[in-house]
């Protein structure tokens, strides 16, 4: 089949952030100073290369796109400063452009106003619909809003959300699959195949995503080195496990709802997500709230750029953050009278929460889909090495 050139990927890029590679005359600087070359003898400078001859297909699908935490090393030892860690976490964003049809995430990582225009759209859109709602007599209200609906406008966006995801991975893991001949009889084909299989699944989920093991050992390299209440992986891995039990305080409500529980379990399940959503809220707080003040005074190779949609999707989380607290605390107060101001600040709480689910394939976010599939083909990848290393 026919390899297209897009002689406008630099050109491209740039607008999504990445400094002028061009000046990249392949010296090898970056390989030998990058943690995760190993035996690659191409990494990270074989992406500049793709980029400086088009070929935009092999470069958005790699998966060794996404096995970088942008430690920066390779940047500091770069003779042309052509800022390779930068150019690395540009090309993970046009990945994500270019993996979105709708043209939503191009929009907001390269335009201000758009990423703006957009996000305010959603907020009207989702704040207008649950103040419009009109609650029956029957009906359980939360500050105002009738509980079901909550549950069901979230369970719309939830499944659009995941049919979206679904396609792009596809498309990636399709490509990816492809080129490393990767198909179904050698992941299932043979209980050893289950077994890399399984194995690669572990890594990628277990390992990485969740204990997050190789950013981890990354942050050792960062230059300067942050002190740990502010290293990169610990305010990442607070703000993914605070999400995380957010989602789980979440699910115990919706779970606890659809059961039917009566008597006292109500309350002993109210109180268990109180308690984890409590924890969460303020673990994640705790992280993006560091993001952002790392972000503003540019403290690591990974904090020099910010797009407008990293922006969105950090304050975004800190304002679904704090308002969930305050809200928590209304509670508290007594409740003889209305608090429209409550009912205002749920609003605003429930239309952020569901804009930035919503937003999971066009912004930052999306990485939470796409480096577990990549750290997957790039666990197969490393088993076939070894299993061939052995012979
Ligand atoms: S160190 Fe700089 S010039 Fe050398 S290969 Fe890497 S990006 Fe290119
Ligand atoms: S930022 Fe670090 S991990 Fe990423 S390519 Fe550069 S040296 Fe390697």
């Amino acid at each position: 089949m026919a390899t297209l050139v897009n002689p406008n990927l630099i050109t491209d890029l740039q607008k999504f952030g990445a400094a002028d590679v061009n000046a990249c005359f392949s010296c090898g600087n970056c390989t030998a100073i990058c943690p995760l070359a190993d035996n690659d003898a191409t990494f990270p400078r074989r992406f500049i290369r793709l980029a400086q001859v088009g070929l935009t297909d092999d470069l958005v699908t790699s998966k060794e796109l996404w096995t970088c935490y942008q430690c920066g090393m390779c940047t500091s030892r770069c003779p042309q400063e052509a800022d390779p860690a930068e150019f690395m976490a540009t090309a993970r964003r046009y990945a994500i452009a270019k993996l979105d049809r709708t043209g939503i995430a191009r929009a907001m990582y390269t335009s201000p106003v758009a990423a703006a225009v957009i996000s305010l759209v959603g907020l009207v859109i989702f704040g207008g619909f649950f103040a419009s709602v009109k609650a029956t007599a029957e009906e359980r209200l939360v500050f105002g809003v009738p509980y079901e609906w909550i549950h069901l406008v979230g369970l719309v966006v939830m499944i659009l959300v995941v049919l979206i995801a679904v396609f792009n991975l596809a498309m990636m893991a399709r490509a990816t699959a492809k080129r490393d001949e990767v198909s179904a009889k050698s992941l299932f084909g043979s209980r050893k195949a289950w077994g890399n299989t399984l194995r690669a699944v572990w890594y990628s989920v277990g390992v990485e995503s969740l204990g997050q093991k190789r950013y981890r050992e990354d942050c050792e390299d960062d230059d300067p080195k942050e002190p740990l209440y502010r290293r990169r992986w610990l305010i990442h891995f607070l703000t993914v496990w605070g999400f995380l039990a957010l989602f789980a305080a979440t699910l115990i409500h919706y779970g606890s709802d659809i059961i039917g529980l009566q008597g006292a379990a109500v309350g002993v399940v109210a109180l268990v997500a109180r308690v984890v959503g409590t924890i969460g809220g303020i673990a994640m707080m705790y992280g993006v709230t560091w993001f952002m003040i790392n972000r503003k005074q540019k403290v690591s190779a990974a904090a020099q750029h910010s797009a407008p949609s990293d922006w969105l999707f950090l304050w975004m989380l800190w304002i679904t953050g704090l308002t969930g607290f305050i809200i928590e605390v209304s509670l508290y107060l007594p409740q003889d009278h209305p608090q429209p101001w409550a009912y205002v600040l749920f609003l605003v709480h429930v239309a952020i929460a569901m804009e930035l689910v919503l937003f999971l394939p066009f912004t930052k976010f999306a990485h939470v889909m796409y480096r577990p599939v990549a750290l997957f083909f790039y666990a197969l990848a490393k088993q076939r090495s070894a299993e061939l290393q052995s012979v």
